[in-house]
């Protein structure tokens, strides 16, 4: 079996209800079972920063998935509830990019695992850091909440979360 965390993002319509139905789909998956969801998080967003707020979440799944298979089921929840993949860092339904799988340091053209900008952004790494602590960067060995300490700005807890399926009855 293997780990993975994967970061969920959402800023367009009801961002809520999109973040729910993408982790409803990962889990509906015969080979992916969602184990935490992280507390919900409104976020400034970064990169291209006229645009509306973000929410975002962190999961943590078991797959028997290879991760090349897991960003396929990725990309295709994302076209499933309608993400129009126009401008990068732009607007979208949702986006969910995998951060980390197993220990694994996976440099494919289309796959970078540890996911390439997560030790330079708080609106992954304060999510990540609160379902777990003692989560490592697996290639310099860093603790993640080292990296965090400086840069909690623009990071709004929005809803307090426990369980996954407490997640899903959010509304
Ligand atoms: P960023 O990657 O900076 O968060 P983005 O999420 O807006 O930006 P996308 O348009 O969603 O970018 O994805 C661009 C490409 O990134 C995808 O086509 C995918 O193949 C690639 N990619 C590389 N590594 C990963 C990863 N770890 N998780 C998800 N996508 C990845
Ligand atoms: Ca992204
Ligand atoms: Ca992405």
């Amino acid at each position: 079996m293997n780990n993975a965390y994967l970061s969920l993002g959402s800023n367009i319509g009801n961002r809520l209800e999109h973040l729910q139905q993408a982790v409803q789909l990962l889990n509906e998956h015969p080979s992916i079972n969602v184990s935490i969801v992280s507390s919900v998080y409104e976020t400034d967003p970064v990169g291209l920063t006229e645009q509306a707020k973000f929410l975002n979440i962190v999961v943590k799944l078991s797959t028997t998935l290879e991760a090349t298979e897991l960003l396929s089921v990725c990309q295709s929840i994302e076209n499933k509830l309608g993400r129009m993949r126009k401008i990068r860092w732009g607007p979208r339904t949702v986006d969910l990019d995998i951060l980390l799988y197993n220990e694994s340091h996976i440099q494919l053209e289309n796959l970078i695992i540890p996911h390439i900008c997560m030790q330079e952004r708080a609106f992954v790494l304060v999510p990540l850091v609160e379902i777990n602590k003692d989560v490592k960067n697996p290639i310099t060995g860093t603790l993640y909440r080292e990296e965090l300490a400086i840069k909690e700005d623009g990071i709004n807890l929005w809803k307090k979360i426990g369980r996954v399926e407490e997640f899903l009855r959010q509304d």
